[in-house]
């Protein structure tokens, strides 16, 4: 049985191996661990990639998130706008900055942010909304820059799932300010947490390294309540390797989506659709299966009982979470959101997935949608035959 990783951290490594071994040597005889050299120069060649003027680096993508939002002036009192289609870190950023998260549904072809409902929501109280890139394609800025012109509301984007992509040419955090995250399987991923804001503006980025050292940028000075959140000189290392091959990773990237696109064309599946003038990172590659939650759990757990590293991102709206049932948002509230995390798969992509493991994934979705066509839902389903295992296709 092969079996195909959802990420492949380890092939990940060997990619950049020797530079990291020579760096980590580098950082140790140094012994500058947090802060220092590497992590200025890695803030200065993530800057460039961005396209942005300034990078902070911080200690993981919740924190940048939290960090951008207090630079922007949210704190209590204010209310923040985001999808309720996303990962749960963008909902505790806010709170933790001491916002009311409130909650918006997803349009239900992109699964990004709804703009117009975002837009609908704005109450006197909103100081910043926070369009979620998932799954590697920004949502239409443009779209949202134009309804909040004039409103003093701020942008905060959470980028941390499109490093790389861009909208009519302009990446997150151009003209305004984003967060973004170095989880090991993002797509620019630390060895451990690591996380990031991009902006243009330079008091942002002043406040933000501010918030994230202790409130002071000089030793026993502090002018503001901080917190202690910054990129630690080994991470940037990896980090450094790792973006030199970004660019290259994420065509890999596009070029395994447009691989599950051609394979997957005649399957019982809704791909998954790019914005006309988007580039796509493909973090995920995420199908919907036509048929419910019963129905998707069941494929998935086929998939993963032949070795395959299916997900779903994400399974649980942030407002059906028990973190934030405190909001007050009833079952139904967001109708696409809840749709879309009964429907969600998303198959294994990563820059080393070969086509070999591709046809391998499509060949046992393909049988587990046959398996399961017209299934009643699981409560009452007729005991399941055991699955017949596939041959699978040949070495990848
Ligand atoms: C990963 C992620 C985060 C949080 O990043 P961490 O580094 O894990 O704190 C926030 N938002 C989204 C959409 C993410 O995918």
């Amino acid at each position: 049985m092969a079996s195909v990783p959802l990420v492949d951290l380890a092939a990940a490594h060997a990619e950049v191996a020797e530079e990291v071994e020579a760096g980590f040597a580098r950082v140790i005889a140094g012994t500058a661990f947090v802060g220092g050299a590497e992590v200025a120069a890695f803030e200065q060649e993530y800057a460039r990639f961005s396209r942005v003027r300034h990078c902070v680096g911080v200690a993981n993508g919740t924190d940048a998130l939290e960090l951008a939002l207090r630079a922007v002036g949210v704190g209590p009192g204010s209310e923040v706008i985001l999808p309720a289609n996303t990962f749960i870190a963008t909902a505790e950023a806010v709170a933790r900055a001491g916002a009311r998260p409130v909650l918006v549904d997803c349009d239900p072809h992109t699964h990004l942010i709804d703009v117009d409902a975002a837009l609908a929501a704005v109450t006197p109280a909103t100081r910043a909304v926070v369009p979620v890139h998932l799954y590697g394609q920004l949502a239409p800025m443009e779209r949202l820059w134009a309804g909040l012109t004039g409103s003093g509301i701020a942008v905060v984007e959470d980028a941390a799932q499109c490093q790389g992509a861009t909208r009519h040419g302009q990446a997150a955090g151009v003209g305004g300010i984003a967060a973004t995250s170095f989880y090991p399987g993002k797509n620019l991923g630390a060895y451990g947490d690591a996380g990031a804001v991009v902006t243009d503006d330079a008091a942002l980025a002043t406040a933000v390294r501010t918030l994230g050292s202790h409130g002071g940028l000089t030793k026993y000075v502090h002018d503001v309540i901080g917190m202690n959140s910054r990129l630690d000189a080994l991470q940037a290392v990896v980090l450094r390797a790792k973006l030199a091959r970004l660019a290259d990773g994420n065509d890999r990237r596009r070029a395994a989506a447009a691989r599950y696109d051609a394979l997957l064309a005649d399957a019982e599946v809704i791909r998954p659709v790019t914005l006309p003038g988007s580039v796509h990172v493909w973090h995920i590659y995420c199908v919907r299966i036509p048929g419910g939650p019963a129905r998707r759990d069941r494929v998935l757990a086929e998939l993963n009982d032949a070795g395959i590293g299916a997900g779903v991102h994400y399974p649980v709206p942030v407002h059906l979470t028990g973190a934030f049932a405190g909001l007050g948002y009833a079952p139904g509230a967001f109708p696409h959101t809840e749709r879309a995390a009964g429907e969600l798969l998303s198959l294994p992509i990563h820059p080393q997935l070969t086509a070999a493991q591709q046809e391998t994934v499509v060949e046992a979705l393909t049988t587990a949608l046959a398996r399961s066509a017209g299934a009643a839902p699981a409560a009452v389903a007729a005991p399941r035959r055991s699955p017949a295992r596939l041959p699978v296709g040949s070495q990848g």
